[in-house]
C-alpha cells in the first residue's frame, strides 16, 4: 500500500514559495561523505556520476556492491550531525528571504533520518519546515503549491529533480546550485531554461527578481 506523504506540518502563507533541496545545496554532502568514507577504509573515485561502482576499498581498490554502498549512505545520514555543515551564506540568505517568502526544505533522504536532520538544521538556525521523502520532487511540490497564483522557486543540485518540478509546477523559477566537486562535474546537465546559481548571493538576486511584484 502506498502511503500518502504527510504535508500537514507545512503551513503556507499568502506569499511566494521557495522550495529548497538540502544535500549539496544547504548542507555540504559530497565533501564530508568522502571524508566519512576514508574513515571507513573506502574512497570515492569520481569516474562517473554514481556512487555504486565508484566507492572502492582503499586497500584492494575493489568496488563495493550496492547493498554496502546503501549501508554506508545510511550510516552517514545517521551520523550527519557530526559531518554536515552549512554551505556559505545559506543561513543569512534564507533568513532574509523568509521575510518575504515561505521557505520549505525538500530533501530526498530516507525519512527515518528526519529527526537527525531536523536537529542539525535547528542547531544551525534553519528552522523552516522540512519534507523528507524519496518520492519524485515535482509531484510533492505540486501538492504543496497547489496551483496558487503566487511566485514559486525550486533549488536543487540534481538535474532530474529540477526536471521533475519543471514538469509539475508551471512558471516556477528553477535554480541549479551545485558544489564544484569532481563528481558533480560529471553529473547530467539540467535542460535549457534552468538557471545556474553560482552561490547563495547569486541565488538571492535571482530569487528576488522573480518574487518581487513587477511594476505594471
Ligand atoms: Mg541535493
Amino acid at each position: 500500500m502506498t502511503e500518502i506523504l504527510d504535508l500537514s506540518h507545512v503551513r503556507l502563507g499568502d506569499r511566494p514559495l521557495v522550495v529548497c533541496d538540502i544535500d549539496d545545496v544547504v548542507l555540504h554532502f559530497v565533501a564530508p561523505f568522502q571524508e566519512f568514507l576514508r574513515g571507513e577504509g573506502h574512497e570515492l573515485l569520481p569516474r562517473s556520476f554514481r556512487l555504486t561502482g565508484n566507492i572502492v576499498s582503499v586497500e584492494t581498490q575493489i568496488a563495493l556492491e550496492h547493498p554496502d554502498v546503501r549501508r554506508l549512505i545510511e550510516a552517514f545520514f545517521e551520523a550527519q550531525e557530526n559531518w554536515q555543515i552549512p554551505t556559505d551564506l545559506v543561513v543569512q540568505t534564507l533568513d532574509a528571504l523568509s521575510k518575504d517568502a515561505d521557505v520549505v526544505f525538500l530533501t530526498a533522504m530516507p525519512p527515518r533520518y528526519r529527526e537527525h536532520r531536523r536537529r542539525l538544521l535547528d542547531q544551525i538556525g534553519l528552522t523552516f519546515p522540512m519534507i523528507a521523502s524519496e518520492e519524485p520532487k515535482g509531484p510533492i511540490m505540486q501538492r504543496l503549491h497547489a496551483g496558487r497564483p503566487l511566485p514559486s522557486v525550486f533549488i536543487d543540485d540534481m538535474a532530474h529533480n529540477l526536471h521533475s518540478v519543471r514538469d509539475h509546477v508551471s512558471e516556477c523559477l528553477l535554480l541549479h546550485m551545485m558544489p564544484d566537486s569532481p563528481l558533480h562535474l560529471l553529473a547530467p546537465k539540467p535542460a535549457e531554461g534552468i538557471v545556474r546559481a553560482t552561490d547563495w548571493a547569486h541565488a538571492a538576486e535571482l530569487i528576488r527578481s522573480h518574487i518581487q511584484p513587477k511594476a505594471a
